[in-house]
């Protein structure tokens, strides 16, 4: 086992299951093992860039895709009215696996201005 493969490659590759609810050439998208809301679903690009901040123009495209994406995901799970859309960038503001990943949070109450609780 290559050592520097994120646990989302590994997903990927198979070595570890996930409940997968949609894939394509580009990303895939799974059920979060620790859900923080009754909907928690994680959009995975298939490129490994670490952190958001380790994109750059390359990847403008593939970014482009993912938000779309999340709009699509919104829609086929019901919960395109009210879901926030989370990226954590750096393990101070509580990243934890340094693959680029995009949290989908809904179907709990988000309370005004309670941004930082919302998740975690
Ligand atoms: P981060 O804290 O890096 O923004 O988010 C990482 C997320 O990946 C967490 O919400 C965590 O629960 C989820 N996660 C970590 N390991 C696994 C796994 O093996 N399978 C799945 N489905 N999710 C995972």
């Amino acid at each position: 086992m290559d050592s520097d493969q994120s646990i989302f490659e590994r997903i990927m590759s198979g070595d570890i299951p996930s409940e997968l609810l949609y894939e394509d050439d580009q990303a895939i998208v799974i059920k979060d093992i620790n859900p923080q809301a009754p909907i928690h679903i994680l959009l995975i690009p298939r490129v490994k860039i670490p952190r958001l901040v380790d994109a750059d123009e390359s990847h403008q495209a593939l970014l482009g895709h993912l938000l779309l994406l999340a709009g699509k995901m919104a829609k086929q799970l019901g919960c395109d009215e009210a879901f926030r859309l989370i990226i954590n960038n750096g393990a101070e503001a509580g990243q934890t696996v340094f693959h680029l990943h995009l949290h989908i949070l809904a179907n709990k109450s988000f309370e005004e201005g309670q941004l930082a609780t919302a998740f975690g």
